[in-house]
């Protein structure tokens, strides 16, 4: 069985191509590094099982050679992070749509099985508190950067299900709701590894706004085991799974339960949305899934709390200190050497050595 991961070298894809390769599988990893990093696939670059194409899901005959040589293909790669759709809106509306449906293409000419991944973004300003597969977006102005994302994403759905519908495609889309953990990068807006980093440096949590807008945030641990689950399971074909956690928590929380875990003297700072990402910027104000769905056919719920969460990205922050000094000069710049200096009771167990012998770390929370 030879499986392609669209966006293998990012942070989900790394993790799930681990995942594929401690159970046996061989992967091929097309990646164009534009958020995503080869220093993620560190420990399985010379794994005899992964072959890694540096290449872009726009490379239409690359994608057909690489797609000709697989079952199933977990579709990732897109343009992520706020601060990369507000800084190239036009590139990643390209990416993320034309991307999509260069994937589906080349898998309707060779038969394989894909899982698109989407995003909780699509139901917009819906605040609803427990969103389900069949909710009602709620769209933002076409003429807001931010929302082209969502609008990609939710066209890459219908474009799935259509194939599915007209054309047979086994396709599986799959909302992802926040999803967190070690490799994550803060430097395309990501609010927890943001938190982590400004956290171990003692620098000001930046909260962007009033605090007060609430997320669910998942270990990608719990997420990776589900997309395999929701792959191989025939009856998830031609529908949408959210996937997430449902413990909210509001960002000033967030930042407050950071520098506590953290064990970090910072303070919070309050930043208007304007100066964080340009005017007339609009956030989403609460985004919480239920995923019945998920759990019903799959045995989805996930373990990690929020805790367990923060604890895991300082670690792997302080272990692979880039990250800490990806943010230096940015928004909430940091200071790596600060931020060793500052090694809070997170490191009071030593780091765990990074995956040598490709023994996946999260290893599946699903129940049967
Ligand atoms: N956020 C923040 N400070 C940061 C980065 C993000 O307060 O340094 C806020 C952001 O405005 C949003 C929330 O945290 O309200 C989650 O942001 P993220 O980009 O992680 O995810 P998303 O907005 O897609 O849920």
């Amino acid at each position: 069985m030879t499986t392609l991961v669209t966006g293998g070298a990012g942070f989900i894809g790394s993790h799930l191509t681990e995942s594929l390769l401690s159970s046996g599988e061989e992967v091929i990893i097309v990646d164009d590094l534009s958020t995503g990093n080869e220093r993620n696939l560190a420990a399985l670059l010379e794994h005899p099982s992964l072959r890694f194409v540096k290449g872009s899901i726009l490379d239409v005959p690359l994608l057909d050679e690489l797609v000709s040589q697989v079952q199933s293909i977990y579709h990732l790669a897109a343009a992520v992070g706020t601060f990369t759709i507000l800084d190239k809106t036009l590139d990643s509306l390209r990416t993320n749509l034309h991307g999509t449906e260069n994937i589906l293409d080349a898998a309707v000419r060779h038969g394989a099985r894909v899982l698109v991944a989407s995003t909780s973004e699509v139901y917009g300003k819906n605040t609803k508190i427990g969103l389900v597969e069949d909710d009602d977006r709620i769209a933002g102005s076409t003429l807001k950067n931010r929302w082209s994302y969502a609008g990609a994403k939710a066209l890459d759905e219908t474009f799935a299900y259509l194939y599915w519908m007209e054309h047979g495609l086994e396709t599986v889309m799959v909302r992802l709701f926040n999803t967190v953990g070690p490799r994550q990068s803060g430097r395309y807006g990501m609010v927890i590894p943001r938190f982590v980093a400004q956290a171990l440096a003692g620098e000001p949590l930046t909260v962007y706004g009033t605090g007060d807008q609430v997320r669910c945030f998942c270990h990608v641990y719990d997420v990776v085991p589900a997309l395999r689950a929701l792959m191989a399971e025939e009856r998830a074909q031609g529908q949408v799974f959210t996937l997430g956690s449902s413990d909210q928590i509001s960002i000033t929380g967030l930042a407050e339960r950071v520098i506590a875990v953290v064990g970090s003297s910072s303070t919070i700072t309050y930043v208007p949305y304007e100066s964080a990402y340009g005017a007339g910027f609009e956030d989403m104000e609460r985004r919480v899934p239920d995923c019945t769905r998920a759990r019903q056919l799959i045995g989805f719920r996930p373990s990690r709390t929020l805790v367990d969460i923060i604890e895991a990205v300082a670690e792997d922050q302080l272990t692979n200190s880039a990250e800490v000094s990806v943010m230096s000069g940015g928004k909430g710049a940091t200071d790596p050497e600060s931020a060793l200096r500052s090694r809070a009771r997170v490191l009071s167990a030593e780091p765990a050595d990074h995956p040598a012998s490709i023994r996946w770390a999260g290893a599946s929370q699903l129940e049967s």
